[in-house]
């Protein structure tokens, strides 16, 4: 599985984050968590509104004592579906994920001796990825915010709905292409020179996009409307191209730059999750995981 290809001839990503960055303004300063427990929130936020999964998140948080016993998830790895369905009232599949959360846990602590993703750090971005892909429950999205987000800081593309749905309007993925692997055609596309904040900020960025506009079918008031409104699918990579190296710069939005990080009403527990981070000796790189994502 590759996502880190060479760039493409035209630098239109990085053009059209500049774009972005004139609209919308410079998201926030982000607030990290500890790798396993920003898998867990991913894993709450998948199809779900961020402030449901963060509630959500919260909860578990307090409910299994993860503060109290220095980040450590242990708890919610050992409960039963019946413990942990009722909690996640108001989040998408509860059910599923009552199966899958604690799964998840229980695969990587018996493949890595512990509930810790630290190891990660020294891994190259792919084998992170192929590792995590393999944990029950976890897919692209999962593992792509697990590793970037995260205070692992790696270098990939995290893409949720609302930015897969942006990407797709504008032609940067074809019109037929799934979550999946739209993760993986728009990973191919990142400027060489981007480190782990440019692929973080320029998620936040088209998020913005396709929450703000694309969801609500704003297209008139759209600062894209050029390229993608009304136009046939296949022309929409010519047209967007042609438009970031042809039109004036972008007006920014009223609010601009004003935006809250999602984690950020967390902050104060941040500390306190993130001793989860134990000392584990790190399974050798590559080595496999048992179960299959989903
Ligand atoms: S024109 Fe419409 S579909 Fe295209 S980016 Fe704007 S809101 Fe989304």
């Amino acid at each position: 599985m590759q996502y880190t290809l060479p760039l493409m001839p035209f630098d239109r990503m990085a053009s059209l984050h500049r774009r972005l960055l004139a609209v919308f303004g410079p998201p926030a300063e982000f607030v990290r968590l500890d790798p396993v427990s920003q898998m867990v929130l991913a894993m709450l936020s998948a199809r779900t509104r961020s402030e449901a999964a963060l509630n959500v998140f919260a909860r578990l948080v307090e409910h299994f004592e993860v503060a109290k016993f220095r980040g450590s998830w242990t708890r919610l790895a050992e409960a039963s579906f019946h413990e942990v369905d009722p909690l996640l009232e108001g989040i998408t599949h509860p059910e599923r994920k009552a199966v899958a959360l604690p799964r998840a846990l229980q695969e990587i602590a018996s493949l890595s001796g512990g509930l810790d993703l630290g190891f990660l750090h020294g891994w190259s971005v792919d084998d992170a990825l192929s590792w995590l892909e393999r944990i029950y429950g976890v897919g692209p999205k999962t593992s792509t915010a697990t590793l970037n987000m995260s205070t692992l800081r790696k270098r990939v593309l995290v893409v949720d709905t609302a930015h897969w749905r942006a990407a797709r309007c504008l032609g940067l993925v074809p019109e037929q292409a799934s979550p999946e692997r739209s993760v993986r055609l728009l990973n191919r596309q990142l400027p060489d020179r981007w480190e782990a904040s440019d692929t973080e900020e320029h998620h936040i960025l088209m998020q913005d996009l396709g929450r703000a506009f694309c969801a609500r079918n704003r297209n008139a008031s759209c600062p894209f409307a050029n390229v993608c409104a009304g136009k046939a699918a296949h022309r929409r990579t010519r047209l967007l191209e042609e438009w970031l190296r042809d039109a004036p710069p972008a007006e920014a939005l009223p609010g601009a730059g004003a935006k809250m990080s999602q984690i950020s009403p967390l902050k104060e527990n941040i500390a306190i999750l993130n001793q989860g981070a134990a000392s584990v000796p790190p399974p050798a790189q590559g080595a496999p995981a048992s179960a299959a994502s989903c």
